[in-house]
């Protein structure tokens, strides 16, 4: 007999852990099972906020697939998917190439959600991949750059984060560590630099601990970060941002935080969605397919109270290894146990050596111990990857 096909999309979080789950429980004999990414690297996402700002290398975000598969036991594909074809089950790839499957993994990830704003695609960064915060980095040092040739143009040292959410607040922190060293780089005067962190809700970090968000706010304000609360953005045009109230902040650089949507292939599929995420069933499978399971972003799912989680790396993680626990399961004839999210915390980043964040249930963690807490869970995380020897070569004490 044949054996099945499991093809799995997107090597981030959710689907690499299905990947290395699968690599674990299966024998080679068991199953064909391939992997398709974009890069033939998977990036720690939740560490894109520093090298973004510049206080990072980005090479520290990136770990070689290589180092971590199993070639006897998986098929990696290099490749970005172009379509997912439900009927046919097969994807294909912008290269032309066709992959069919028994069982899809989706794993694709997410875009940035602009709700249509006028001019954020053309002319807004965001923090999504290796390549983008390359960009951003190199960007806000050329800002520098053309400002010491037209001292004039202060716009060029004026930094708009749009959206205070988490990735909104971590990249605050990072940018407000790494502006004195670019003044001191190009001999700007710091009182020159504004940057501005800019929040359509009545506060920052909505729904989360009011005690934590004051902390987090008043630490970034100290650093210099200018919060404008309950203060939509309403369009990005080439010189800054409009905002709702007409006001006009005249910006070189912005990076739009306000939010992700699931990878736009899972809709154009002809999934059902909501926010580009599949609404899918106990076990992560798509409704009304079987064969289809999806992880990480792309996959919404609710807690007892009916309300969506928000899609983390930690419930991403958790998703890959369920989903890889009932793949096994299923390949051999077994029963499939439903996921249910086991919440470990929150924990954020403020810059060097802050942080803010509530583990244990409802243990608040303010400063240091915040940033230390993080960096054991980010340990964590790398040690389930590639055992003590990446968590050693990655560790950031
Ligand atoms: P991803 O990790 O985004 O991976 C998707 C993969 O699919 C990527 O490898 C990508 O290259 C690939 N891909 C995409 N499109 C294609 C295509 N067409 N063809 C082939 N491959 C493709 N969450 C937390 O829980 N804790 C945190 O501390 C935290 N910090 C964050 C900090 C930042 C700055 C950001 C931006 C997010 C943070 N998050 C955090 C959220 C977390 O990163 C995401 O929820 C998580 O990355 C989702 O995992 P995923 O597997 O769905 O997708
Ligand atoms: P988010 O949706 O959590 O936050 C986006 C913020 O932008 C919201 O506060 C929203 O009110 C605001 N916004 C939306 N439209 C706006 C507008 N027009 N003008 C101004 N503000 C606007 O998105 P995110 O911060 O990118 O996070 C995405 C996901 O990743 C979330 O689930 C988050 O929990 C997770 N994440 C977690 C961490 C962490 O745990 N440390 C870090 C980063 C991201």
């Amino acid at each position: 007999m044949s054996r099945p096909k499991i093809l799995v999309l997107g090597a981030g979080y959710g689907g690499l852990l299905t990947t290395l789950g699968l690599q674990q429980k299966l024998n080679y004999n068991e199953a064909e099972l391939t992997l398709v990414n974009k890069h033939d690297y998977h990036f720690i996402t939740t560490w894109l906020h520093e090298p973004a700002a510049g206080t990072a290398p980005i090479e520290h975000a990136r770990v070689d697939l290589d180092t971590i598969l199993d070639k006897t036991k998986v098929n990696f594909v290099k490749g970005t998917v172009k379509s997912i074809q439900r009927e046919a089950k097969t994807v294909t790839l912008e290269s032309g190439e066709t992959l069919s499957y028994d069982y899809l993994v989706i794993g694709l990830g997410s875009e940035p959600e602009t709700f249509g704003i006028e001019g954020l695609r053309e002319h807004a960064f965001s923090i999504r991949s290796l390549n983008s915060v390359r960009q951003i980095r190199e960007h806000i040092e050329y800002m520098f750059a053309k400002y010491k040739n037209d001292p004039t143009r202060t716009d060029y040292l004026t930094f708009v984060i749009g959206g205070a959410g988490f990735t909104g607040i971590e990249f605050s922190g990072e940018l407000s560590d790494r502006i004195p060293e670019l003044c001191k780089e190009y001999e700007v005067d710091p009182s020159l630099v504004k940057i501005y962190n800019i929040e359509a809700a009545p506060t920052a970090l909505p729904g989360f601990d009011a005690d934590l968000v004051e902390y987090a706010t008043r630490v970034l304000s100290n650093k210099g970060v200018e919060f404008k609360i309950n203060t939509p953005i309403k369009q990005c045009t080439p010189e800054g941002v409009v905002l709702a109230t007409g006001e006009e902040i005249k910006a070189g650089t912005v990076v739009w935080t306000g939010g992700v949507r699931g990878n736009g292939i899972v809709e154009a599929a002809g999934f059902e969605v909501a926010r580009g995420r599949v609404k899918v069933d106990e076990y992560l499978r798509a409704p009304g397919h079987e064969d289809v399971f999806v992880v990480g972003d792309c996959a919404l799912i609710f807690n007892d109270q009916g309300r969506p989680y928000p899609p983390t790396a930690q419930i991403a993680v958790q998703e890959g290894e369920n989903c890889a626990q009932n793949l096994a399961a299923l390949i051999r004839g077994g029963k499939m146990t439903p996921f249910v999210p086991h919440l470990q915390g929150t924990l954020a980043s403020l810059g060097k050596g802050e942080g803010i964040g509530i583990v244990f249930g409802n243990k608040k963690l303010f400063g240091s111990s915040a940033a230390l807490m993080k960096k054991a869970s980010d340990l964590r995380y790398l040690y389930k990857l590639g055992g003590v020897g990446l968590a050693l070569k990655k560790a950031k004490l």
